[in-house]
Parts: structure tokens; sequence; C-alpha cells
């Protein structure tokens, strides 16, 4: 178990398309002590392998008040509406942009001893399955924006910085920003 590097947005790891995982071995049970251990000391909902340098279709989710949920071998089987959220993620720490995600997905996957496992998930646990999923893909959350140029810096002070504060909010990264609208339409930030 440690806690590893987490890669950054420039490093081509991040773009490639990860493999399945045919065998839950203990290089994937310490992928994904490596992962708990990473996100615990992060400020992100969610945590990919390519994130830390591993190219294997394995991730790892952790919301506010709940425990680390590790999906192998994610695929998305349905989205249902489409909603504006602000994102961001650990791989490009400071910045979020909008763009749209499902308002609820279902996602099919292997549980950390290889059972098969049916997610379906809304709100905040849906936008994170979709970003962390798209990790495994390759794709990033500035590729679906309509302009990346838009990205928004966050700044330091509205950073969250603690999951012992419980203040993790959505992202995926330290994005939260505390002057965003929660009234606003399909947000997803948890405050
Ligand atoms: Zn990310």
């Amino acid at each position: 178990m440690a806690i590893k590097p987490i890669l950054q947005i420039d490093n081509p790891i991040l773009r490639r398309k990860t493999n399945r995982v045919n065998k839950i071995d203990k290089t994937v049970l310490r992928l994904v002590d490596d992962l708990i251990d990473t996100l615990e000391t992060a400020d992100g909902a969610g945590l990919a392998a390519p994130q830390i340098g591993v190219s294997l279709r394995v991730a790892v989710l952790w919301l506010p008040d709940e425990e680390p949920l590790v999906i192998i071998n994610p695929e998305i089987i349905k989205r249902i509406g489409t909603r504006d959220v602000d994102e961001g993620c650990l791989s490009l720490p400071g910045y979020q942009g909008r763009i749209k995600r499902a308002n609820s997905v279902s996602v099919k996957c292997l549980d950390i001893e290889g059972n098969p496992m049916k997610i379906r998930a809304n709100d905040l646990l849906a936008q994170a399955l979709e970003h962390e999923i798209d990790h495994l893909d390759g794709i990033l959350y500035i590729d679906r924006m309509d302009d990346p140029r838009k990205l928004s810096k966050v700044e330091p002070d509205e950073k969250k910085t603690s999951k012992a504060s419980n203040s993790r909010g959505i992202s995926i990264g330290a994005t939260n920003k505390d002057t965003s609208n929660p009234a606003m339409n399909g947000e997803a930030h948890a405050e």
C-alpha cells in the first residue's frame, strides 16, 4: 500500500485506453490499495488506475460519508438525460470546466472479489462514474467541453483541502466553488 503521485494532464498514459483485468490477482489488489491510499490524501471523489500510471480498467469512487467503491472492468450500459455540471480532475488541479453529464447512469462491472455488479446512480455518483470510466478510455473532461479555453481557475481559498472535513464535494478534483448557484438545475454540488 502506498500513496502514489497523481499523473498530470500532459502525461500520455492518461490518453491510453486501459486493458481489461483478466484476473484479480495480487497485483490488482495492490493497485486497488494504492488507489484508495492515494485518493484518501487527495481532494477528489474518485481516482482511476491510469492516474497513478497503471493502464488497467480499475477505478475507485469515494464520496463523502461513503465507503470506497471499487469498480473493475466497468462499462456504462445506460445513460439517461443530460445536465450541466462543473467538473474538475485531480490530474488538472486548480481548474474546472462546465460540461454535460447524464442525469443517471447504469454501470456493469466486477467487484473486488470478481463478482458481477450493477450500479445504478444519479447525481454525484453518476458524474463520478462517468468521469472515472472516461479516464479508463483515455478521455479527460476537458475533451467534453465545447471550448477548453473556457476552463475556469479555482481560487485557492475556494479549494476544499481535507477529506476529514467531509468536504470533497463533487469533484474528482479540488474544484467545488462555494459561489455556484445551488438552485441551478442539474447542479451536482454536494453542498
Ligand atoms: Zn479525473
